[in-house]
């Protein structure tokens, strides 16, 4: 498969590479190698793997910024496709008093806030520091201090696992809390998102994102590697109050720590392996549920060979 493979990278001008540390790609810093690492620059290129993927039976993977992902201390059989600078472009369009601005799907959060707080425009700040791009996250609705990209994106287009093309506007995506039309359907690749914002103050915005910006670094522990939020929030309360009101902050397995900073993030403080993050949420998990009853899910995507679900027993 390596031969065709590299065949179909040549024809579109995508880079393959063998044997790629997903450590070194994931902000948790954690997990074994994949055997293949493409950079998907064209959807044209992006639908010709998916074909050849699902003719030959071969598992897939779609990576963005790997801000979201615990992988494998095995690493991963099979090919990661990465949507990343090689498909990040920005395009504005006028219409009436709206700004449209049509995504590739590599884009990141922070490079479409710059380019909207350069031209004025509002509706991006609470996402800007989000640090992933923006097919990760409309993948699972991210969002922070009250907005999701819900409230933006009004369309999105994406590939099928057989390399068919297809256009979903905002009430087709079906998104809600870390949900959407994507997470449903296993496979599918986001190739552009359409978001509307709108034209605003420039130094209104320009203070709403110093803002966002000084509440993550005086609250998050952004100088550990980590996913961001370990837990989603349970219906009725937050899972970094619950944990902190445990008495967690600071426990620790492994190089795994409940953050002291913020008992929401689980942080990779000492050469952290996925067992160890993975013996640590668990027991988090247990703790909670003994102690107050409520059942903590994981946020994080589990990346391994088998595809498992990432989830406490
Ligand atoms: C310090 C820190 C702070 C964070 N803060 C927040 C926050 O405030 N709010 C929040 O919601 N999240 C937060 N996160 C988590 C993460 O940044 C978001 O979930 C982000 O949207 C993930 O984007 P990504 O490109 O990194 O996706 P990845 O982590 O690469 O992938 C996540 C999932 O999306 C899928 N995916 C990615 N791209 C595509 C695509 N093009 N098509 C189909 N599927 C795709 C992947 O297959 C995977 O299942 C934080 C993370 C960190 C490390």
């Amino acid at each position: 498969m390596n031969e065709e493979l590299q065949q179909i990278c040549n024809a579109y001008q995508m880079q393959l590479q063998e044997n790629i540390s997903l450590a070194s790609h994931t902000t948790f810093h954690i997990g074994g190698n994949a055997d293949f690492w493409i950079e998907i620059n064209s959807t044209q290129g992006l639908g010709k793997l998916l074909q050849f993927c699902d003719e030959k039976k071969i598992n897939y993977f779609v990576m963005g910024r790997g801000s979201n992902i615990l992988a494998s201390d095995n690493g991963y059989q099979g090919v990661i496709l990465h949507l990343g600078n090689c498909f990040s472009e920005i395009k504005m369009q006028e219409m009436h008093d709206k700004i449209i601005l049509t995504c590739q799907a590599g884009a990141m959060l922070s490079n479409i806030a710059k380019f909207a707080m350069e031209h004025s425009l509002t509706g991006m700040e609470a996402l800007s520091g989000i640090p992933g791009t923006v097919g990760g996250a409309l993948y699972m609705n991210a969002g922070a201090y009250g907005s999701e990209i819900k409230d933006i994106v009004i369309a999105c287009s994406y590939i099928n696992k057989f390399g068919k093309e297809y256009n979903l506007t905002s009430e087709d995506l079906n998104l809600s809390y870390r949900h959407s039309f994507f997470t449903e359907h296993a496979g599918a690749v986001i190739t552009s998102v359409t978001i509307c914002l709108e034209k605003g103050n420039p130094e209104e915005i320009a203070e709403k994102y110093a803002d966002f910006s000084q509440r993550r670094k005086t609250k998050q522990p952004l100088n550990y590697p980590s996913a961001g939020s370990t837990f989603k929030r349970p219906e009725g309360s937050y899972a970094s109050k619950l944990i902190d009101e445990c008495g967690l902050k600071g426990y620790q397995i492994g190089g795994a720590q409940v953050s002291e900073k913020h008992a929401g993030f689980v942080i990779n403080k000492a050469n952290a392996t996925c067992q160890d993050v993975l013996n640590l949420c668990q027991h988090v998990h247990d703790v909670v549920l003994e102690k107050t009853g409520y059942l903590l899910e994981l946020e994080p995507v589990f990346l391994e060979s088998q595809g498992g679900e990432l989830s406490c027993s």
